[in-house]
């Protein structure tokens, strides 16, 4: 049985690299005790990982120097791994990500930083009234979802105050794909939408999205509850996303609670445009620097609109996301 205690001991012993028969090209730590982990959420250097199923405190071993570690990080981790009261693990190494979600520094955080890690998809949630929806807004997410390479998903709630259709009438040419929920109705076709991959879920206060994430994850508020007995600290101070494992195990959802809005000003036109295969093809041969906005001279998308070879909706919808990028989030 653990106590859970970590001694200068240990901390001295895994700091040190192990001795190899063959000597190495790089000179770095091996680290062949490490074990693998997932980041569920961040709070004032301290990180909370799910080991297998163990809740287990850790912080960034030093080599890892100024690299950042975020939630949704797949990680590899050394130390004092039981998870017991007081126990503190260290990570040494981060893998490779998928996926980053960004944001550009703004007015509220003057450093560009990533938010989360490793999601798949992007579920922007939206109240259909009561707020009313706020298109920018949802255009902003979408850039975000698209720059980073992950699925958007337009989850629209309370169905039961207003009709869908004027909203995802505004999507549709971008081929967005979309849930529509009511409260108290029926998740089914947003858990299948969820099964099996990693899902970021955004959105503004009052949409209904602590809601959603209670109905998925019924514990949510036990788990979320634990983190504060290991961190010792309230979910609400610099915490801005944590990650909950769907029942099952089938998923994962990573809630946003800190993030109102994202700085888009370091997405590149050229990165977006991968997201829309089909009009990319169609800007092989725009002048060099060409943005693909409107107004733009000889850019391929006005030449296809004029040979009626692109769908003018589409380019528009388009357009109109690329806008979005250098307006302010407000
Ligand atoms: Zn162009």
């Amino acid at each position: 049985m653990s106590t859970g205690r970590y001694s200068t001991h240990d901390i001295e012993h895994y700091d040190r690299p192990r001795r190899r028969t063959r000597p190495r090209t790089k000179d770095r730590p091996t680290y062949d005790d490490a074990v693998r982990g997932v980041v569920v959420t961040v709070d004032r250097g301290r990180f909370t990982l799910l080991i297998e199923d163990r809740t287990v405190t850790a912080m960034k071993a030093r080599p890892l120097g100024r690299k950042g570690v975020v939630v949704g990080d797949r990680v590899r981790v050394v130390g004092d791994v039981s998870g017991a009261d007081g126990a503190l693990a260290r990570i040494v190494e981060v893998e490779e990500r998928l996926t980053t979600l960004r944001r550009t520094a703004d007015d509220d955080d003057p450093v560009e930083r990533i938010i989360v890690a490793n999601a798949e998809q992007m579920v922007i949630v939206t109240a259909l009234a009561d707020p009313e929806p706020q298109p920018r807004l949802l255009d902003r997410a979408l850039v975000a979802a698209f720059d980073a390479g992950m699925q958007p998903l337009l989850c629209l709630t309370k169905a039961d105050l207003a009709d869908p259709a004027p909203l995802l009438s505004t999507y549709s040419s971008l081929g967005v794909p979309w849930v529509v929920t009511q409260r108290g109705g029926d998740l089914t076709e947003l858990r299948e939408r969820l099964a099996g991959r990693t899902s970021v879920l955004l959105g503004s206060s009052g949409v209904g999205k602590s809601t959603l994430v209670n109905a998925l994850v019924p514990e949510a508020h036990r788990d979320v509850g634990s983190v504060n007995a290991v961190t010792g600290r309230g979910r609400h101070t610099s915490t801005s996303a944590y990650m909950l494992a769907l029942p099952d195990g089938d998923g994962w959802i990573i809630d946003t609670p800190g993030i109102r809005s994202f700085g888009l000003a370091h997405v590149e036109p050229e990165h977006l445009i991968e997201a829309f295969p089909d009009l990319d093809e169609m800007t092989e041969e725009c002048p060099r620097g060409c943005t693909h906005g409107s107004g733009e001279p000889e850019c391929g998308l006005d030449e296809a609109l004029a040979a009626g070879t692109a769908d003018p909706e589409r380019v528009s919808s388009f357009r109109r996301l690329l806008a979005a990028r250098s307006e302010s989030a407000y």
